[in-house]
């Protein structure tokens, strides 16, 4: 039996495994805001892992948002070391999930197993996913125990909400840099044949038009607010949105919808407060807030990307009387695109080929995940992100993982580990990582 027929096995006869441990992780419910059962979540885990032999770290991550004792922020960080030196292969997944919201025909966190898939909260983004990759390095440490290098696993919270908590944080503390680890597979939900290679960059930002109150059946008394910010979204319309969809990349980016610019107004608010009940009072407003979302490619520059907006801003402010405004920034992240002859993109489009028999497909993602941290702070770029889970499941009711996708994903993890780990066995593989490893 090769290795390959012999890791097949060994992942096939866990099936029931995996779904039960898929089962035990969305039952956590890890709700992010507000950061609900992180540290049983983790420590599952963390026990988990401790059995298959690795060296279990619980880390806080201490004073960021959100962080509180009623909701710590606890990241769990496994590691294996190997029988020889050698390389360190990462598998990062985020262990929060998004509130449940409405429309389910499921209970969301009872992890229903209806046909061949589970249903909740997070089989999809990203549990099904994490427990993947824990079965697919079970079934390898049993098919080579005396493997080269060092394995690490990670649960890590507070993507959903930019990942400050977990990642970032972690990253801070070394734990995504060399030399501690070389290769980084993020197992998000991007389809069992797709690797991808980064994301769109993300600027959002806050844009304030000011005013003057006055009585509401006095208008001329003083100056909305509202309708200054009115004028600004007509120019958007006018000026900005046109450009912004003629905006062409070199970026594989999915859905196709989104291998352009875009920009949303994520939110609007002008006038009385933001929850007020019964009937406002007559008021003009002297301040109109619009956040907006602007998603762009690896083409244009930050600089170029604030520019167009603010030029606009700065042409209503001459033209039109009275009218002035604030703009503040609210985040910002530059695009991401790793190569896809790196070695953990390598691996895995092999390992691809080699268990469904089609050609991986390269993709970015319209928006941004943990990679951004690893990329940034961690200053490595071999990340990709590649795991089971239908895209388009991600945040929406009645969520499912396939199960057949998270078998033939964990063989498809367990194959890119093995040549990760041991490059020889895969032609031309030593050569890319030993480049990628001098840099
Ligand atoms: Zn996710």
């Amino acid at each position: 039996m090769t290795l390959q027929q012999h890791l097949d096995k060994l992942i096939e006869d866990r099936r029931q495994e995996l779904v039960s441990l898929t089962q035990d992780l969305v039952r956590f419910p890890t709700i992010n805001p507000p950061g609900e059962a992180y540290t049983p979540c983790a420590r599952y885990i963390g026990k988990r892992l401790e059995k298959s032999g690795f060296e279990v770290q619980f880390i806080r991550g201490e004073n960021t948002p959100g962080d509180s004792d009623q909701y710590p922020r606890t990241n769990v960080i496994a590691r294996r070391e190997g029988k020889r030196q050698g390389v360190t292969v990462h598998f990062n997944s985020h262990i929060d999930v998004v509130e449940a919201g409405e429309g389910w025909t499921f209970d969301p966190f009872a992890a229903t197993i209806h046909g061949e898939k589970i249903y909740g909260r997070g089989t999809c983004d990203m549990k099904g996913g994490l427990a993947t990759s824990i079965i697919a390095v079970e079934s390898y440490l049993v098919a080579n125990p005396g493997f080269a290098g060092a394995i690490e696993i990670s649960g890590t919270v507070d993507e959903e909400s930019g990942g400050f908590g977990g990642v970032a944080y972690l990253a801070h503390k070394g734990f995504f840099s060399k030399p501690r680890i070389d290769h980084v597979i993020i197992p998000e939900p991007l389809n069992k044949d797709r690797i991808c290679l980064g994301h769109r960059g993300v600027w959002w930002a806050e844009i304030e038009t000011k005013g003057e109150i006055a009585h509401g059946s006095m208008p001329f008394l003083g100056d909305c607010a509202v309708r200054h910010m009115a004028e600004v979204i007509y120019r958007f319309e006018q000026q900005l949105f046109p450009k912004l969809d003629k905006k062409t990349t070199r970026m594989p980016v999915v859905p196709e919808g989104a291998r352009s610019s875009t920009l949303n107004f994520n939110a609007i608010h002008g006038g009385q407060g933001d929850n007020f009940s019964g009937l406002p009072s007559p008021t003009v407003p002297h301040s109109c807030r619009l956040t907006i979302d602007r998603r762009f490619l690896i083409e244009e520059p930050l600089a170029e990307v604030k520019q167009e907006v603010v030029a606009i801003l700065k042409k209503l402010k001459a033209e039109r009387p009275k009218f002035d405004f604030e703009i503040r920034d609210i985040m910002e992240v530059l695009p991401i695109m790793s190569e896809p002859d790196a070695p953990v993109a390598t691996a895995v489009a092999n390992a691809i080929r080699e268990i469904l028999h089609t050609e991986p497909q390269y993709v970015i993602s319209p928006g941004t995940y943990d990679q951004k941290h690893i990329s940034r702070i961690g200053h490595l770029h071999d990340c990709i992100a590649y795991g089971p889970g239908i895209l388009d499941m991600a945040h929406r009711p009645d969520e499912f993982i396939i199960i057949e996708d998270m078998i033939e994903s964990a063989k498809i993890m367990a194959l890119a580990l093995h040549a990760l780990l041991h490059p020889a066995s895969l032609p031309g593989l030593a050569w890319v990582q030993n480049r990628f490893l001098r840099q």
